[in-house]
């Protein structure tokens, strides 16, 4: 089991390679995100030791476990968690301690409450969009975004570093590359406001089935779950 994660992993860095090399960028602005939910600690120390140094976590009483427990054992303390996972207003104040970035802000509330329970510390943020329009999925609107951000801006202990997407989901990962491209103009025409304290630096898009499509199209993170640790039992 163990060592299909380093094959697993080894085999991904390879795609990414390949993606990146195909769309003529440098495989060092793309960065995975190895996405841990329903995962277990042991696991994610081996995927540690293979160098993966960003993870990803939805919910958060399981990321709070896992997250102790490595902070007191990984010997790497570079590792940085995300939340990827929409957050409820309620559990803003653990989320604040416990993650490096939250990629999942959708709206000004939340925001807000980030800035007031983060108030000793800058998070990092990036913004949902829900860039399929689909009921079912969390994120802002493509047309509210620039609003939005306008408005988050101003606060202080929140930095938005990019956009964030889930895309609908497609067997075939080419139809989902118009999400990742519409995802990209957007990101682009953000950055063209010149909003302060704004950078859409970093594009989320992109997981184990349609990763390469997204680093075509500008992704440098991409959240990959299944392709580094196989299938998740419980689908969430
Ligand atoms: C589960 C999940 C992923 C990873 O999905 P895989 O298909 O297993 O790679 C990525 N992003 C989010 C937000 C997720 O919930």
């Amino acid at each position: 089991m163990l060592y299909d994660i380093r094959n697993n992993i080894e085999s991904v860095r390879k795609r990414i390679e390949y993606a990146a090399g195909m769309a003529c960028r440098r495989t060092e602005d793309i960065r995975i995100v190895a996405i841990t939910k329903t995962v277990g600690l042991e696991k994610i120390t081996e995927a540690v030791n293979c160098g993966i140094d960003t993870f990803g976590e939805n919910y958060i009483q399981e990321a709070r476990e896992k997250i102790s427990n490595l902070r007191f054992q990984a010997s790497n303390p570079k590792i940085k968690w995300h939340l990827t996972g929409s957050l409820q207003k309620n559990k803003v104040k653990y989320a604040v301690e416990l993650f490096d970035m939250i990629e999942t802000i959708d709206r000004i509330e939340l925001a807000r409450e980030i800035d007031k329970k983060a108030w000793n510390k800058k998070i990092k943020a990036l913004i949902q969009i829900n860039i399929g329009a689909e009921d079912a999925k969390s994120g802002c609107s493509e047309k509210e975004a620039v609003g939005l951000i306008k408005e988050i801006s101003h606060l202080k202990n929140i930095s938005i570093e990019g956009l964030m997407a889930i895309p609908p989901f497609f067997e075939n990962p080419e139809d989902a590359r118009p999400y990742f491209k519409r995802l990209f103009e957007l990101s682009r025409k953000i950055a063209m406001e010149g909003i302060d304290n704004v950078s859409m630096k970093e594009l989320s898009m992109g997981m184990s089935n349609d990763f390469e499509v997204a680093i075509e199209e500008g992704a440098t993170m991409v959240r990959i779950g299944t392709a580094i640790f196989g299938k998740r039992r419980i689908n969430n």
